[in-house]
């Protein structure tokens, strides 16, 4: 996508590049994340993730490329706008709840009154309404990770960046956080989070971006990633186990791999494979069927597929 069409994105990145010395994290990458959207930011370890939200958030300066928040070079002001979870938690371990979050609406400039209110209305939402005045250190892991996110959003950010929000919480928790990630989305802000979780993707963002190695693999909104990246598979039940109908699944023109589980048939189709003439082809042949039915590429998948084992050079860079 080119800058003078991305007038309307929350955060646009051309050609950033960040080296650590041997290490060249951040190899070039361009993306648009477009206001209102929930953005993941995947990949697996040390794939450049968090170098490239720190330059988003100009906590580190880019070697080379650009970087904007709402169309405008990153500046205190844009700064004010932006909501940010870091990875490393830790915060002010012995202060009271109330106090380290009161402490974090000062710093974004939110009054008193509005803050008061703002923090028991989180802390009630979470189920944390009676450890406002417990030490930050008294909760566990996991509760201390959701006051840090109150503190990331009493300000009322527009665009909320939250690095690896999910890591550490029980799956319990984990569904909370994406609750509180779809409801900013209902009130039409945007969301950036990253994580190598990719199953935690699935449900919780509309648009993707699969980094590895410091480079873009992929990126898109989730509909188009799966439609041009994924293989398209058919879940078929066998109205009753047979050798050849299974022969002849495996062998269609339109199936590239067959895993068989008694009855249960998972057909991947090959690339432009046609579910429908599979269905016509053992209709024709008289196989019995108690279920035929296609299946959506899942982004785990996609993510297996494309993002090579580590180490691999060279990777195929596309754009949806
Ligand atoms: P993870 O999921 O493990 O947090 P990530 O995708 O966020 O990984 P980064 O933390 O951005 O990846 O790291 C990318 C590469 O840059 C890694 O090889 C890492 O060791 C290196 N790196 C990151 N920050 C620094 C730094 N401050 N100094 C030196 N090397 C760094």
């Amino acid at each position: 996508m080119t800058r003078s069409g991305d007038g309307g994105a929350a955060i646009s990145l051309s050609g950033v590049r960040k080296r650590f010395g041997e290490i060249e994290a951040v190899r070039g990458i361009d993306l648009v994340v477009p206001r209102g959207a929930t953005y993941g930011l995947l990949g697996p370890n040390g794939a450049g993730k968090t170098t490239t939200i720190r330059m988003i958030l100009s906590i580190f300066e880019p070697d080379a490329g650009d970087v904007r928040i709402f169309g405008e070079p990153v500046s205190q002001g844009v700064l004010d706008r932006v909501g940010y979870l870091p990875e490393e938690r830790g915060i002010y371990r012995r202060m009271t709840v109330r106090r380290a979050l009161q402490f974090f609406a000062e710093l974004k400039g939110v009054p008193a009154r509005a803050s008061a209110r703002r923090i028991e209305g989180w802390m009630e939402r979470f189920g944390l309404a009676d450890r406002l005045d417990a030490r930050v250190q008294e909760l566990s892991k996991g509760n201390q990770q959701k006051v840090q996110l109150i503190g990331t959003l009493l300000h009322e950010p527009e665009l909320v960046i939250l690095d690896e929000p999910f890591s550490g919480l029980d799956p319990i928790n984990q569904q909370v956080f994406k609750d509180v990630v779809l409801e900013l989305k209902r009130e039409g802000r945007t969301i950036l989070f990253s994580t190598h979780q990719i199953e935690q993707a699935e449900r919780a963002c509309d648009h993707v971006c699969i980094i590895a190695g410091g480079e873009k693999v992929l990126d898109g909104s989730v509909a188009e990633v799966k439609r041009m990246h994924g293989s398209e598979s058919v879940a078929l039940t066998l109205a009753e186990w047979s050798d050849g109908v299974v022969e002849l699944v495996r062998t269609s023109l339109q199936v590239k791999e067959l895993r068989v589980d008694g009855v249960e048939l998972e057909a991947v189709l090959v690339a432009g494979g046609d579910a429908q003439a599979l269905l016509e082809e053992l209709v024709r042949a008289g196989v019995r069927l108690r279920r035929f039915e296609r299946m959506e590429p899942s982004l785990e998948q996609i993510f297996v597929e494309r993002v090579r084992p580590a180490g691999a050079e060279t990777r195929e860079v596309a754009h949806v």
